[in-house]
């Protein structure tokens, strides 16, 4: 039976072994069980049901919301040779009436379909005549009213058990916590299902973050340039006005920039959008409505030049980068004002107070993991619930130690300088005073005689920038909003104050190095002439075809090809991701370019 499975994934996919889960799942759905599978976004999830709708007698029915995934992944099955189609509201009447002919028929390996189409009678009528092998719920969190994904006709999706009780199912999602979880199976009828949940880690991103919001863009040109030249990548911006700014910038700079944001009109985005996944190299700047539903597997980078507001979004936004497994990075640079307008945004949001404090909890869970100078994996994954026992080596703190300094002393300092001075200063006027400046404004206030005035010549100017931002950071300050952003004391200073508690603070560190493991598996230099070739074949097949290159083939298996340089078409058979289909299609036009002894 294993076998079966194994030789099936080889042959249709081009894999050679199974993820975490994938064959017990499987195995589930071939038998008739239901299973409630939650995976990380790259996880691999949609072969959970792929697979065994394959196996099984008749078509496999895939509830979708998102009308893009549906047309990426039907595209991607057919290169394999699978009998895929969907149904949503971009077909119009007579291309909905070929696909529901197929289906008719029986001539479909796999039906996507949106849920307010597959909840009308006339369709259900459908399927009570056809043979369908499995349903598979995907983003089945959208049956949760209480995460913003929440969808009205996924609760009706209990349907499905009603009316087709032997049928097997299988919800899926990358984002449930327990009570998520409770609530998906509740609300589907799913009592006897199997639950598989798998961990959160992404291994191959490598988490880079700095508070330091100078220059930011000359930074990320320099991160691209270095270590992404005319690779994709996400950058995220908070406002729009930033992603325009950003975006140009980076085309200034000569690099295939798109800006991606609410404010440009439908036509525009959805152009962006077709160019990110067909072309090789764009980097799209966006504000965070770009990403729901993409499903690129090779994006390379996900920049971001502004805090998210939670890492709950900043988990799901970096995502984004590495779904196929290879080396990618999740680079931030941040500045204190982040948290400012973000901390104003939430204050004067119509949210009630319970809301208000979760969101509150959030953003300093946020600011700590910026501020962090341990191993960010591992305090990531606890945040989700994940234990992680040692330290990742593939983090910039893991990387290269950041340097700390024992900041008590000054931070008591800063402190008292807030109280002594009234509690209604910002930061510059703040470190003036520390500093001993006697300009005309100290002087007007009388600050100049105060006992804190001048006891901070020990720092810089930028060092004393940190201390405060710590100090905002984790809540021993407030910015007060009423009173033009002045810094107020909080509860939490006492110990502090008192030496009970210590201040450390992260010295600024030069850029993370990359660790040889991780250089070792690396995609190869975009100057490595063979790769760049079977790049060119790729993407004039991809042309050919209409369809993205990763679709043609990932990265991995051009990486692959390049390395194991196959000279035959069963040794191109050997290559992960290269099943019948593909051999039989592709194999001849990329052995033309592995024979050649010029590369
Ligand atoms: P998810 O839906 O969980 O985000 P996908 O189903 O899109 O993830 O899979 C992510 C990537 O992993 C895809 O590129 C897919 O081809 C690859 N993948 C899935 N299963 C396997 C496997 N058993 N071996 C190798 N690659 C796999
Ligand atoms: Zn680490």
């Amino acid at each position: 039976m294993t076998t079966d499975y194994l030789h099936k994934l080889h042959a249709v996919f081009g894999h050679s072994e199974f993820r975490p889960h994938q064959e017990e799942i499987i195995s589930l759905l071939v038998s008739g069980g239901d299973a409630l599978v939650i995976m990380p976004t790259g996880g691999g999830k949609s072969l959970c049901y792929q697979l065994p709708a394959l196996l099984r007698d008749g078509v496999g029915i895939v509830v979708s919301p998102l009308i893009a995934l549906m047309h990426d992944q039907v595209m991607a099955l057919r290169q394999l040779g699978v009998r895929a189609e969907y149904l949503n509201s971009s077909l119009d009447a007579d291309e909905a009436r070929r696909v529901e002919q197929a289906l008719n028929a029986g001539e479909l390996d796999l039906l996507y379909v949106a849920p307010e189409r597959l909840m009308t009678e006339r369709f259900l009528a459908q399927l009570d005549r056809a043979r369908v092998a499995l349903f598979a719920i995907d983003e089945a969190h959208c049956v949760s009213q209480w995460g913003h994904d929440f969808r009205p006709e996924y609760v009706q999706l209990s349907v499905l058990h009603e009316r087709f009780p032997a049928i097997p199912r299988i919800a899926l999602t990358a984002t449930a916590d327990a009570p998520t979880r409770a609530e998906i199976a509740q609300r589907l009828q799913l009592d006897n299902a199997r639950h598989f949940i798998t961990g959160f880690d992404r291994p191959n991103i490598c988490y880079q973050v700095r508070l330091d919001a100078r220059g930011s863009r000359e930074q990320l040109l320099r991160f691209i340039q270095e270590k992404h030249a005319g690779e994709a990548g996400i950058v995220y911006c908070l406002s729009r006005k930033r992603v325009d700014e950003v975006t140009e910038w980076l085309c200034s700079q000569g690099l295939t920039a798109l800006a991606y944001h609410a404010g440009l009109n439908a036509d525009t985005r959805r152009n962006t959008q077709q160019r990110f996944l067909a072309e090789d190299g764009v980097i799209v700047v966006a504000t965070i409505a770009f990403g729901m539903g993409i499903d690129k597997p090779d994006v390379r980078f996900v920049a971001h030049l502004n805090l998210p507001k939670s890492l709950e979004a900043y988990y799901q936004e970096t995502g984004r980068a590495g779904r196929d497994g290879l080396p990618a990075d999740a680079w931030m640079r941040y500045g204190l004002g982040d948290a400012i307008l973000l901390r104003q945004m939430l204050e004067n949001s119509d949210a009630d107070e319970i809301h208000k404090r979760v969101e509150r909890k959030k953003l300093d869970a946020m600011l700590a993991y910026g501020e962090l100078t341990s191993c960010r994996r591992q305090s990531l994954l606890r945040y989700f619930g994940d234990v992680m026992p040692a330290p990742c080596g593939n983090c910039d703190n893991c990387l290269q130690p950041p340097q700390t300094w024992d900041a008590t002393t000054d931070a008591q300092k800063a402190l008292s300088c807030v109280h002594r001075t009234g509690q209604r200063f910002g930061v510059n006027y703040l470190i003036d005073v520390l500093l001993g400046k006697d300009n005309e404004r100290v002087k007007t206030f009388g600050h100049d005689t105060i006992s804190t005035f001048g006891i901070g010549k020990n720092l810089r100017m930028d060092e004393w920038r940190a201390v405060f931002r710590q100090l905002v950071a984790r809540g021993y300050l407030l910015t007060d909003h009423d009173n033009f952003g002045g810094l107020k004391l909080t509860e939490a200073c006492r110990p502090l104050l008192r030496g009970e508690e210590n201040l450390h603070i992260a010295k600024q560190v030069a850029p993370a190095k990359r660790s040889k493991a991780a250089r070792n598996h690396a995609v190869p230099a975009n100057d490595d002439p063979l790769f760049a070739a079977l790049r060119n074949v790729r993407r004039q097949i991809a042309q050919q075809q209409g369809v993205p290159p990763y679709v043609v083939f990932h990265d991995s298996t051009l990486t692959a090809m390049a390395a194991m340089r196959p000279q035959t078409l069963d040794e191109f058979a050997e290559l992960p991701g290269v099943g019948d289909r593909k051999l039989q299609n592709y194999g001849d036009a990329f052995l033309q370019v592995l024979r050649d002894d010029q590369y």
